[in-house]
């Protein structure tokens, strides 16, 4: 995960090991490179522009800590500036105070939202809640199906529409009536979380967007998830600027970190967008999943 980011940040800080001081040339160098390394992270512009030009000010005028080098008080200021971008402090899930807390989960299809929705499940079961999941993805062959094998694989019953009923996919279909129909089931069989997947497109359409939006409507979620692909780099975030006109939500999720070698999703979308990345799924395991901590995933890019 972000290895050439990792690697390029490395070789920067090497150069200046051995330094007394850090002549402005020294800086200007330092600042480049990580220009340069950032860009080639697929970071978006705007955020390489402000990001270096805060550490380029910072190494400026910031008196050297006695314990720290100058090598070393870089280091301390490019992991502060990630950890700024990366959103600064962990966002958890808030819970609703009465009922069920009802989270749902918007995004592209092939995001990996019903993979998720379940990694999900389960990460709740292990911070002891009773969650359920919701197949209101009535667009997408199979998805229904899929989540209730993915439901099975965690232990997590799945509300779905049954086949055949006039609410079923066989005939179109009512999404809206599912997710609202499932609140109702939740609170009578004592589910504290509920977790509702929506349909994806294969880009962003406006028939999908108001469907996501009615389904906000209808059911008032706690939380609304944008699920994104951290591959697609910077197209994450050109996604995640229509959802978030079109649907709105809390927080992102980056899925497929596992096989993101640059980074420029997770780096960029904190700050073009304001929504805060809640949670990063990280390979094919049900368990390869857990809250994004922006510390630890700046500790990580600069180990
Ligand atoms: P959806 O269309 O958004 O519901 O996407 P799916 O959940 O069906 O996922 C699409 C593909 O991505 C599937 O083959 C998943 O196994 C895979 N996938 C999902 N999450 C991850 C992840 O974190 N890492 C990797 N490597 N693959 C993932």
């Amino acid at each position: 995960m972000f290895a050439t980011l990792s690697d390029r940040l490395a070789d920067t800080f090497k150069n200046l090991r051995g330094k007394g001081r850090l002549s402005e040339a020294d800086i200007d160098a330092t600042a480049r490179e990580i220009r340069i390394a950032l860009l080639e992270a697929d970071v978006a512009l705007p955020v390489v522009k402000e990001f270096v030009g805060a550490v380029k000010e910072r190494a400026r005028s910031e008196e050297v800590s006695g314990a720290l080098n100058p090598a070393q008080q870089i280091i301390k200021i490019v992991h502060e500036e990630l950890v700024t971008i990366l959103g600064g402090e962990t966002r958890r899930l808030r819970y609703a105070k009465s009922g069920p807390t009802v989270i749902m989960l918007a995004g592209l299809q092939g995001a990996g939202k019903t993979t998720l929705a379940a990694k999900l499940a389960l990460w709740l079961k292990e911070q002891d809640k009773t969650p359920m999941l919701v197949a209101a993805d009535l667009q997408r062959p199979n998805a229904v199906q899929q989540l209730q094998v993915n439901g099975e694989r965690v232990g997590v019953p799945v509300f779905a529409p049954e086949p055949g009923n006039a609410q079923g996919i066989e005939h179109g279909g009512d999404p809206v009536d599912v997710a609202r129909r499932s609140i109702e089931e939740a609170r009578r069989k004592l589910h504290d979380v509920v977790i509702i997947d929506t349909a994806g497109r294969l880009g962003v359409d406006e028939t999908l967007m108001q469907q996501a939006a009615d389904i906000r409507d209808a059911v008032q979620p706690d939380e609304v998830l944008f699920v994104v692909d951290a591959m697609i780099g910077q197209d994450a975030v050109t996604t995640a600027r229509a959802f978030l006109d079109g649907v709105g939500y809390d927080g992102v999720v980056l899925t497929k970190l596992d096989g993101d070698a640059r980074g420029g999703a997770a780096l960029s979308i904190r700050s073009l967008t304001g929504k805060p990345v809640m949670f990063a799924s990280s390979g094919e395991k049900m368990t390869d999943f857990d809250l994004f901590h922006p510390d630890r995933m700046a500790s990580r890019i600069l180990d």
